[in-house]
C-alpha cells in the first residue's frame, strides 16, 4: 500500500522493497485481537517474508512461528520466537534439519508421510528425546486459487491421505520416541472465498470423529493458513477480514473439551505492507501497446511470472492523462513482466513505479538470475 513520499526516496537506488511498518503493526494487532477472542494460537509462516525486522515485530507481539526448513527454524529462534511455539512442516525434511529442530526442542513436527515418522522416531531415539508430532492430513478439498498453490487435494505431494491412516496409527503406537498431539491441515494459499475454509472445518469434524472412533486422543487441531489478500484493490482492503475468518472457525469447528486450535498465517499478515519500487528506464513503442520498461524484474518479484499473479501498479510521479502500458522488467525472459495493459498516467523515463502488495512471497523469492544484485529493503519508520 502506498504511503511512500517520493521526495524521501529519490536518492535511493532502485529497485528496492519498501515496507509500511505502520500498516504491518496495525495488521498484527488485528490478528492478535481477533484470534485471542477465541483463544486461538497463531504461528507466523516465515516463508512469506523472513526479513529480520518483520520477523522481530511479529515475535515481539507473542506470535509463534511456522517453519518449512531447518534454516527457518534457526531464523525463527534467532529472531525471538519461543521454540515452544515453533511448528515445522515440509514433505522433505532432511536428517540434519530434523536434528536441528530436535536440538532446539521445537513444539511440533507437522509430519507429511509414514517414512518421515519413522525417521523422526529414529533421530529422536538417538537423542533420547520424544518428539511431538501432528499428522498433516490431506483433506482432499479443492480451492479456487492458482493450481500451483493448492495443496489440499489428493494428487498434491502434501500431507497424508485418509486411506493411509489405518496403517499409520498402527505404526504410531509402536514408535516410542514420537508423541502424537494433533492433526494438521493446510489447503492452499491466496484463498479469498471463506467457503473453502467452511468446507475445511466440516472435513476436520468428520476426520476428528474417525480418530475418536479409533480411541485416539487429539489434543489440538492446526488448520494451517492460506487466507488471501486483495491484490486487485489493495487500497480498499489494506487489512484482510480477520474478524470473519476467525469467527468462522470458532462457529464451525466441533472441538473436544480443552482442544486448542492453531493457525499458520503468512500472506495475510504481511502481504499488503510491502511494495517494490522501481524506476522507468525506457518507454518503448509496441505494436498495439507501449512497453514501460522498468529496472525491477522477476528477479525481485517472480509472482506474475510464476503464478500469473496480478499486482496493482501505480506511477508515483506522473500526473498526466492515462494511457495503457505493458509494464515489463529487464530480464531475458518473456515471462518477465509485472502487468499487462495497465492504466497509468503517461509514463516517462525516470518515473517511480510502485508494484503493490509485495510483502508476501516477494523479497523471499528473489534470485540473482542474470547476475543481478539482491536488492535492499527500506522501512517506513526508518526513512521518515
Ligand atoms: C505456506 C504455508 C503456510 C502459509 O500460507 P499463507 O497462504 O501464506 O497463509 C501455512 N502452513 C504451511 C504448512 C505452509 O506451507
Amino acid at each position: 500500500m502506498s504511503s511512500i513520499d517520493t521526495k524521501l526516496v529519490q536518492h535511493i537506488r532502485t529497485p528496492f522493497f519498501y515496507y509500511n511498518m505502520d500498516l504491518l503493526s496495525e495488521t498484527i494487532q488485528k490478528v492478535k485481537t481477533e484470534s485471542e477472542k477465541y483463544g486461538f494460537v497463531v504461528h507466523y509462516a516465515l516463508k512469506a517474508n523472513s526479513n529480520p525486522k518483520i520477523l522481530k515485530l511479529i515475535s515481539d507481539n507473542g506470535f509463534g512461528a511456522d517453519c518449512v526448513s531447518g534454516n527457518e527454524v534457526l531464523k525463527a529462534i534467532e529472531n525471538g520466537y519461543d521454540p515452544d511455539k515453533i511448528v515445522y512442516a515440509g514433505v522433505g525434511k532432511s536428517d540434519w534439519e530434523i536434528n536441528i529442530a530436535l536440538d532446539h526442542n521445537i513444539y511440533c513436527f507437522n509430519c507429511e508421510s509414514v517414512p518421515e515418522l519413522n525417521v523422526i522416531n529414529d533421530l529422536a531415539s538417538a537423542k533420547n528425546k520424544v518428539a511431538q508430532v501432528a499428522l498433516r492430513i490431506n483433506p482432499n478439498i479443492n480451492v479456487q486459487t492458482h493450481h500451483y498453490i493448492t495443496t489440499g487435494i489428493e494428487e498434491n505431494k502434501f500431507g497424508i491421505n485418509m486411506w493411509e491412516l489405518y496403517e499409520l496409527i498402527e505404526l504410531i503406537v509402536k514408535l516410542k520416541n514420537i508423541k502424537l498431539i494433533g492433526l494438521h491441515f493446510h489447503i492452499g494459499s491466496q484463498i479469498r472465498d471463506l467457503m473453502s475454509f467452511k468446507n475445511l472445518c466440516l472435513r476436520i469434524n468428520e476426520i476428528q470423529k474417525w480418530f475418536i472412533n479409533q480411541n485416539i486422543d487429539i489434543e489440538e487441531i492446526n488448520v494451517g493458513g492460506g487466507l488471501g489478500i486483495n491484490y486487485e484493490k489493495p487500497w480498499a482492503e489494506p487489512i484482510p477480514d480477520f474478524s470473519n475468518y476467525f469467527a468462522l472457525f470458532d462457529s464451525l469447528l466441533e472441538l473436544l473439551p480443552g482442544q486448542k486450535v492453531h493457525f499458520e498465517l503468512g500472506r495475510s499478515m504481511v502481504g499488503q505492507c510491502g511494495s517494490l519500487i522501481t524506476k522507468v528506464l525506457y518507454v518503448k513503442k509496441g505494436v498495439n501497446i507501449d512497453f514501460a520498461i522498468v529496472d525491477g524484474g522477476m528477479t525481485e518479484l517472480i509472482r506474475p511470472a510464476l503464478y500469473q499473479a496480478y499486482h496493482n501498479i501505480e506511477n508515483l510521479t506522473s500526473k498526466l492523462p492515462k494511457k495503457k502500458y505493458d509494464v515489463v522488467g529487464p530480464i531475458c525472459e518473456s515471462a518477465d513482466y509485472f502487468g499487462k495493459s495497465v492504466d497509468l498516467p503517461e509514463t516517462n523515463r525516470g518515473d517511480f513505479i510502485e508494484i503493490q502488495s509485495c510483502g508476501a512471497y516477494g523479497e523471499v523469492m528473489a534470485s540473482t538470475y542474470n547476475s543481478r544484485n539482491l536488492v535492499k529493503a527500506y522501512y517506513s519508520n526508518e526513512i521518515k
